[in-house]
């Protein structure tokens, strides 16, 4: 028997959804040390399976827009996610792409990625030069590129590009779009003069802090691409499209942590943030909202203009296969699922595939169900 636990697909098509995809990072034993396996797997391209605590002989089945498994490539999340939202932004259209979920799940691998393997900001950059350079003289359009970077820590609004700036305040304009007065905002003329700007900025990041793991994870990242548009035309119309590519704070829960001091209130302020853009994804999701609560945190209220609306936003919620992430990764499934399904029936482990085992001990644990390749 399966019982319904929650359910709101609701066949939504208004523009304003939030397009929710879970990728799943690979299996790494050194995140088990009780060797037990992991405890989540995937089903299929929208649909995973965790065990239930409650009840070890059922499993929790999840349903997402898309389900990225661990052996999905960068280059496979950002054709999926990330690339057909682009071209909206070269005709003065707004999007948004989160990576949510709590710290060691993938965020950052995600978005920023490796030199090996580049994430979503250096893929998305590239492709936002290449459609440029691919509209022609007869597209009656000039456009021009710039970035901004910027992180909020502690509801603070800071600057990335200006290390010595102090919190900014977040304004909206008569047309109802949001900005920051006084946020650096520099013209990027190639990838390359991208890379030139963000790579420091990236470093200010980390090195503002002694304790560089933790703020990091407790510290959304801001990334703004830009492109403004301007007719050859007179009278030389101009449109303004903002892409947002944001690493978020950890979304672990830090009260269970022992935190005191700073280290309570900045969880309170990250829980404040990452509490209100889940209630915003929510309300875009269910279309039941009366009023959707942009203005409860600086996050949401940053993103007002490119989140919902006419927007296209696109969330990625990176979860962890091992045990010891089991009620993060239950409440990041909580929060991006569409629906989500008691199913009575143990969980399958031998066919759990775990492709990235390095040490022998757990791929032991394992090859008990014959799987790993
Ligand atoms: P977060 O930013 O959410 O704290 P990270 O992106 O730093 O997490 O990931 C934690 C670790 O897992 C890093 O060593 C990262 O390289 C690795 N990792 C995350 N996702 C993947 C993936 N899909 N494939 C391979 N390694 C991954
Ligand atoms: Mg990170």
């Amino acid at each position: 028997m399966a019982q319904r636990v929650a359910a709101s697909d609701g066949g939504n098509k208004k523009t304003s959804r939030v397009r929710v995809a879970v990728r799943l990072r690979p299996y790494m034993s050194k995140q088990d040390e009780k060797s037990e396996g992991p405890c989540v797997r995937g089903l299929d391209s929208q649909n995973l399976e965790i065990i239930n605590w409650r009840n070890a002989t059922e499993t929790v089945k999840y349903h997402f827009d898309v389900f990225h498994g661990e052996q999905t490539t960068q280059q496979e999340v950002f054709l999926s996610s990330v690339k057909p939202i682009l071209p909206h932004i070269l005709k003065g259209q707004n999007a948004s792409v989160f990576a949510y979920g709590p710290t060691g799940a993938g965020k950052t691998h995600t978005m920023l990625g490796s030199s090996d393997q580049p994430g979503v900001i250096p893929r998305a950059v590239r492709e936002v030069f290449n459609l440029v350079k691919a509209k022609d003289e007869d597209d009656g359009w000039d456009y021009s590129i710039g970035m901004s970077y910027l992180e909020i820590y502690n509801e603070k609004v800071l600057d990335l590009l200006l290390p010595s700036s102090q919190d900014l305040p977040i304004r909206e304009d008569k047309d109802k779009n949001i900005l920051i007065p006084g946020l650096t905002h520099t013209t990027i003329s190639s990838f390359a003069d991208f890379d030139k700007h963000f790579v420091p900025a990236s470093l200010n990041r980390t090195t503002a802090s002694t304790k560089l793991n933790q703020r990091s994870s407790r510290s959304h990242a801001i990334l703004l691409i830009k492109v403004v548009r301007t007719e050859h035309a007179l009278p030389h119309r101009q449109q303004t499209g903002k892409l947002y590519l944001v690493d978020l704070a950890g979304s672990e829960d830090n009260r269970r942590t022992g935190n005191q001091g700073i280290r309570l209130k900045e969880s309170g302020a990250i829980n404040l943030s990452l509490f209100t853009l889940s209630k915003v994804v929510d309300s875009l999701n269910s279309g039941t909202a009366i009023r959707v609560p942009y203005r409860d945190s600086k996050l949401t209220r940053l993103l007002q203009d490119s989140l919902g609306g006419s927007a296209h936003s696109v969330m990625i919620t990176n979860i962890a296969p091992e045990y010891k992430y089991y009620f993060d990764t239950f409440s990041a499934l909580n929060f991006a699922a569409k629906s989500k399904l008691i199913v009575n029936k143990p969980f399958t482990r031998e066919t759990v595939a775990v492709p990235v085992l390095p040490v022998k001990r757990a791929r032991d644990d394992h090859e008990a169900g014959g799987s790993g390749t």
